[in-house]
C-alpha cells in the first residue's frame, strides 16, 4: 500500500480500499454478532501478551494493521449491542448513526462555535429543539447541549445549578439525592468541590422511590441550621430497577423551596417516546435541567449524552468566558456558540448522528423500538411468574427486570439464595454466552436484565433463562454431594 508518510496520507486508491474494508467489517459484524459470544474475558496479562510493544518508528502496511485490529482488538471487547447483553445498560446503537459518526469524523467538523460551522451549530439547535418538544420543555426559552455522556451532562447540570442558585459562595449549599441515584452524580458533586457534609443521601421507600417526607424534613432541618438547600437530583429510571421518582411531587417541593430541580434521566427518560413510558414519566417537564443519554435508549453509538435546561440563559451565564482569541467569532445572540453552553471548546459533531438516524428511520421507529423493550421485560416477568424456579424480586419497569432463582419446595436460606444466584451469574458470564450480572436489592443478590435492545428476542431471553437454570441445578447437585 502506497503512502505519503510525511503528510500522513495514503494514496487515493489505498484510502478507498482501506475505507471499504472497514465498512465491510462493520456490516459483517452487524449481521454476524448474534452468533458470536458477547462476553470478553481477557486478563491484563493476556492483553499484554498480544499488544505490549514500544511505539514503532517504522511503518507497517495499513491493511495489516487493520487486520490485526479486527482479529485482536475487536474480538476482545464485550459486544454491548449483542442481543444477549443484559447487564448494565446495553448499547444497541444503529448503523446510520455509525456512518454519520464516520462522516463527522471524516470531515473533522468542529462543533464548538457558529463561525466555524454554522450548519453543525444549527443542527445541534434543531435537534435540541426536537428533544425540548419531546420532553415538554419550553421551546423558546429552553436550551441544551450534547455531551460525551450522562456523566458529563450531570456535571454540566450541577455546575449550572450551583451558579444560578448560589453564585460565587457555595460554602453552605446543600444538595439532595436518593440512595438509588447514579454514582456519576456523586462524582460530579466531588469534581465541583463540594464537601461530604454538603451532600444529603435520602433513603428510598420499598419501591426505591425518593421519599418526599424524608426530603422535606431534611430540607427544613438544614434551613434551621442556616444552610442553603439548592439542588435536588431525582432519577427518572434508576439504573438498578428502572424506578421513576415521584417527579411531580419533587417538582412541587423544589418550587416551594426555590431549589434547582435536576432530573437524571440518563437511563429512562427516552421511554417518553412510548405510551407506557410517557405515563410513567409524568412531571419530567417540571425539571430545571434534565440529563438524557442518547447513547443508551435512543440507540446512538458512543459517545452521546445531552443536557436540557428550562432556560438556555442559565447555560450561557454559567459557561461563557470571553478570551481575546475568541473575540472575532462571537456572532449574534441567536447564533449559539456551544463552547459558551458547556465545558468543551473543541467538540465533535454529535448532533449529526442523532439528526441523520431520526430523519432516516423516523421518530415512529424509535417509539416502536422503545415500546418493544418495555413490553419484552413484561413478557419475561410473566414467564418468570409462571415458573417454579424463579422469583420476581422487582417487577418489569422501563425494560428492566430483577429476579432470582428461588425454586418452590426447596426452602433455601437467604444466604444460600445469594450464593446460588451469584454462582449462576458467574457461570453464565464465564460461559461467555450472555452478559448477566447481579445487583443487590434490599440486601438480596438478584439477577438483573436490562432489555432495551430491539434486536433481543424473547427466544434469546428464554435461552439464557434455561442456561441459568442449568447452572442453578448444577449448584444444587454439588451442594448435595458435599453435604
Ligand atoms: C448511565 C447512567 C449515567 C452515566 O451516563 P454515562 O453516559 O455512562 O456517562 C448517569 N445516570 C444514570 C441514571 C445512568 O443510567
Amino acid at each position: 500500500m502506497k503512502k505519503d508518510a510525511a503528510k500522513l496520507e495514503l494514496s487515493e486508491e489505498a484510502m478507498r480500499t482501506y475505507g471499504y474494508q472497514i465498512v465491510d467489517a462493520i456490516v459483517d459484524h452487524h449481521h454476524t454478532q448474534k452468533d458470536k459470544l458477547p462476553v470478553a474475558l481477557g486478563s491484563r496479562e493476556e492483553m499484554d501478551s498480544i499488544f505490549l510493544e514500544e511505539a514503532p518508528e517504522s511503518p507497517m502496511d495499513a491493511s495489516e494493521v487493520l487486520q490485526f485490529v479486527l482479529d485482536k482488538v475487536m474480538t476482545n471487547s464485550t459486544l454491548v449491542s449483542h442481543p444477549k447483553m443484559y447487564s448494565f445498560v446495553p448499547g444497541p446503537s444503529n448503523y446510520v448513526s455509525v456512518m454519520a459518526d464516520a462522516l463527522a469524523t471524516g470531515f473533522n467538523v468542529f462543533s464548538g462555535g457558529w463561525v466555524t460551522s454554522p450548519s453543525a451549530s444549527e443542527l445541534e439547535i434543531i435537534t435540541v429543539q426536537w428533544l425540548l418538544k419531546i420532553f415538554g420543555f419550553p421551546q423558546k426559552k429552553g436550551g441544551g447541549i450534547f455531551t460525551s455522556g450522562g456523566s458529563m451532562a450531570n456535571l454540566t447540570a450541577l455546575a449550572t445549578a450551583r451558579r444560578v442558585k448560589c453564585g460565587q459562595n457555595f460554602s453552605k449549599a446543600i444538595i439532595y439525592l436518593s440512595d438509588q441515584a447514579h454514582s456519576s452524580n456523586i462524582k460530579a458533586i466531588r469534581v465541583l468541590g463540594f464537601k461530604k457534609d454538603q451532600i444529603r443521601i435520602i433513603p428510598t421507600d420499598l419501591e426505591f422511590k425518593f421519599s418526599i417526607n424524608k426530603l422535606k424534613s431534611c430540607i427544613s432541618k438544614d434551613r434551621l441550621e442556616g444552610l442553603q438547600p439548592f439542588c435536588v437530583i431525582a432519577s427518572s429510571g434508576t439504573t438498578n430497577t428502572g424506578t421513576v421518582d415521584p417527579l411531580k411531587e419533587l417538582g412541587k417541593v423544589c418550587k416551594q423551596e426555590d431549589i434547582w430541580f435536576h432530573i437524571d434521566g440518563a437511563y429512562g427518560a427516552a421511554a417518553i417516546l412510548s405510551p407506557k413510558g410517557k405515563q410513567l414519566l409524568k412531571g419530567i417537564n417540571k425539571a430545571d435541567s434534565l440529563t438524557i443519554d442518547p447513547h443508551k435508549w435512543m440507540f446512538q453509538p458512543y459517545e452521546m449524552g445531552c443536557l436540557l435546561v428550562r432556560n438556555h440563559k442559565h447555560l450561557s451565564h454559567t459557561f461563557t468566558e470571553k478570551p481575546e482569541y475568541l473575540r472575532d467569532i462571537e456572532g449574534n445572540t441567536s447564533e449559539i456558540n456551544f463552547y459558551d453552553h458547556g465545558i468543551q471548546l473543541t467538540r465533535r459533531f454529535r448532533a449529526l448522528k442523532f439528526y441523520m438516524s431520526i430523519k432516516t428511520f423516523g421518530l415512529s421507529a424509535f417509539r416502536e423500538a422503545i415500546g418493544y423493550g418495555i413490553d419484552l421485560a413484561e413478557k419475561v416477568e410473566a414467564i418468570l411468574r409462571r415458573s417454579k424456579s424463579w422469583e420476581v424480586v422487582f417487577p418489569a419497569t422501563m425494560a428492566i427486570i430483577n429476579f432470582r432463582f428461588n425454586p418452590i419446595g426447596k426452602s433455601l436460606s437467604e444466604e444460600e439464595l445469594d450464593e446460588i444466584n451469584q454462582y449462576v451469574s458467574a457461570k453464565v458470564v464465564a460461559s461467555r454466552e450472555a452478559l448477566l450480572v447481579t445487583t443487590i436489592l434490599q440486601g438480596q443478590v438478584v439477577l438483573r436484565m436490562c432489555l432495551i435492545n430491539p434486536r433481543t428476542r424473547l427466544e434469546d431471553v428464554k435461552d439464557t433463562l434455561n442456561l441459568c437454570r442449568k447452572f442453578a441445578n448444577e449448584f444444587l447437585e454439588k451442594k448435595k454431594v458435599v453435604s
